[in-house]
């Protein structure tokens, strides 16, 4: 595989795993980096340890001391520049996240898509960072509310999204003032890496500490952030296991956490969908980038009339899906990340036909031409007469449960009935059923949609998801208001002090 694009992005064989404005001698081990395609190493990082992690959290900070003092617009017109960057390194990006997490070139170009246009949102809200004014009951009182930063950010991400989770929190947290500290999934730290250069490159020197990275293990690294009083909020995305540890932990100090956890999503096809943009969305949602994404859809509520000739046109779809290298142009399904994954693929299979489901299609680890140390497995559909308990669980890989229904309102009941409350969406002409599904005895997920897919979120709605999914909003919308503090001022212009509610006091 040739790796020459690598150095367009400042990687190379070794590299530091920390970043505090520059590059430090880290003192946590050696981590060998190998790609998914193939299992070939494509470099190495030396990682951090809990002392380096300190020095980049006090640079973070001292950065953001100075940085919160600039007008928006100001930090906006840096952003600006950041996502010009990576315009300019948008092929190199997209190949390096393909070779990383092993998503097929057009989703890693897609990601890096989503790394300027979040950019470019983040550039015009940095003249929209709207408080309100209140009216106040008092003569010759005004009121209003102020945003103000709030500090370091620290950003954990998941492997899947190597790139453009850290987008979405850090474009925001430089418009909003504050400084980020990221700690990045040691499956894609690479991806981490060329994004932190692009960025202080843009930054310069007086500026590079604002995106401080920081590579290590979750005992020592993730938990120094946890514990970071410097730190007032951490934005985690992965799985749910990890969001039930690093919620508590730092609710204890009374840190702000914003979680995007996992995800259990399902399509509703009723029996009056257009069947055509059904199937599209479907193979999209359940088979792109392999099943690993938080929105791929898991789960396919499909009404009885329709259920037979939908199923059989999705494994005729199925079966014309190439899987291979990801970066293959004719690739639709590359590697899992892991050996791992693969396996957990094999144990939810064996458990699905355990309890009942019978394998439509796939199922099996996928048989390559030549030799390939990646973790190929087949997409597969599971035809369930009912919900099993390993439906509700979320296993990372393409794996789609196909379950009957007699209603929209079985329908509902059953998109809601899983622990996870990421996305949904229903495929009907049928208004009615349409505005059942957004309604509020509807689908009870962050994001719910109709007749388009579960997966491929635009950048500009609040990207999050409900129960253990975890609650958080990230990206558009007004989410920017979780990167920073509120603060409510009463101005009293006139000269005498009344109090509200209308309380006498004293002499008064
Ligand atoms: P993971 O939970 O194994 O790891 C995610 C990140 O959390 C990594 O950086 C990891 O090092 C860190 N981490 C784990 N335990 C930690 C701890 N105790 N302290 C500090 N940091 C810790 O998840 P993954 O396998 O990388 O990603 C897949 C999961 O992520 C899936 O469940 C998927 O649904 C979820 N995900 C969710 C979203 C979303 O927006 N809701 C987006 C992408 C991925």
């Amino acid at each position: 595989m040739k790796l020459d694009f690598l150095k367009d992005l400042g990687i190379e064989a070794s590299n530091s795993g920390a970043f505090d404005g520059k590059w430090l001698k880290t003192r946590g081990g050696e981590l060998v980096i190998k790609s998914p395609i193939d299992g070939s190493v494509i470099g190495t990082v030396q990682l951090a340890s809990a002392a380096d992690y300190s020095r980049c959290s006090h640079a973070a900070h001292e950065a953001f001391l100075r940085w919160r003092e600039l007008p928006a617009p100001k930090r906006g017109e840096y952003v600006r520049q950041i996502g010009n960057a990576f315009r300019h390194y948008k092929e190199q990006l997209g190949k390096l996240v393909t070779l990383e997490m092993g998503k097929i070139l057009q989703e890693g170009l897609g990601e890096a898509q989503e790394c300027i246009d979040i950019a470019d949102f983040a550039v015009g809200l940095s003249r929209q960072l709207y408080g309100l004014t209140i009216a106040s009951e008092r003569q010759n009182h005004s009121m209003r509310e102020t945003w103000h930063p709030i500090g370091t950010v620290g950003v954990i991400t998941a492997f899947n999204f190597p790139i453009a989770v850290w987008a979405w929190n850090s474009m925001l947290a430089l418009v909003c003032g504050n400084s980020c500290l990221w700690k990045p999934s040691l499956k894609t730290p690479l991806s981490a890496i060329a994004m932190t250069r692009i960025c202080a490159e843009v930054l310069g020197k007086e500026w590079a500490p604002l995106v401080a990275l920081c590579i290590g293990n979750d005992v020592e690294v993730g938990a120094a952030m946890l514990d970071d009083p410097s730190v007032p909020l951490v934005s985690a995305t992965g799985s749910t296991r990890m969001g039930r540890i690093v919620g508590p932990r730092i609710a204890q100090r009374f840190g702000r956490s914003l979680l995007e956890l996992g995800g259990n999503n399902a399509i509703v096809v009723m029996e009056d969908a257009d069947l055509d943009l059904a199937v599209r969305a479907t193979v999209f949602g359940a088979v792109g980038t392999a099943g690993q994404r938080c929105t791929t859809t898991r789960r396919l509520l499909v009404h009885e009339q329709v259920i037979d000739d939908l199923t059989a046109r999705l494994v005729k779809v199925y079966g014309q899906c190439r899987i291979g290298n990801p970066l293959d142009a004719k690739t639709l399904v590359g590697p899992l990340i892991d050996e791992g994954a693969a396996l957990a693929f094999d144990r939810a299979i064996a458990t699905a036909k355990e309890q009942g489901g019978k394998v439509v299609c796939g199922g099996k680890r996928a048989k390559l031409k030549g030799s390939s140390k990646g973790a190929y497995v087949e997409p597969t559909i599971v035809r369930c007469e009912s919900v099993l308990p390993i439906v509700k669980e979320e296993t990372f890989a393409p794996i789609l449960y196909v379950i009957p229904i007699r209603s929209v309102e079985a329908a509902i009941e059953l998109n809601n009935d899983v622990p996870q409350g990421l996305s949904s969406s229903i495929f009907t002409a049928d208004i009615r059923k349409a505005e059942r599904f957004l309604s509020t005895i509807g689908s009870d997920c962050g994001i719910a949609n109709v007749n388009i897919g579960t997966s491929g979120a635009e950048i500009g709605g609040a990207f999050g998801g409900e129960k253990e999914t975890g609650g958080g909003r990230e990206s558009g919308s007004d989410s920017w208001k979780v990167y920073m503090r509120r603060q409510t001022s009463t101005v009293n212009w006139g000269t005498a002090l009344p109090l509200a509610q209308g309380i006498k006091f004293g002499d008064d």
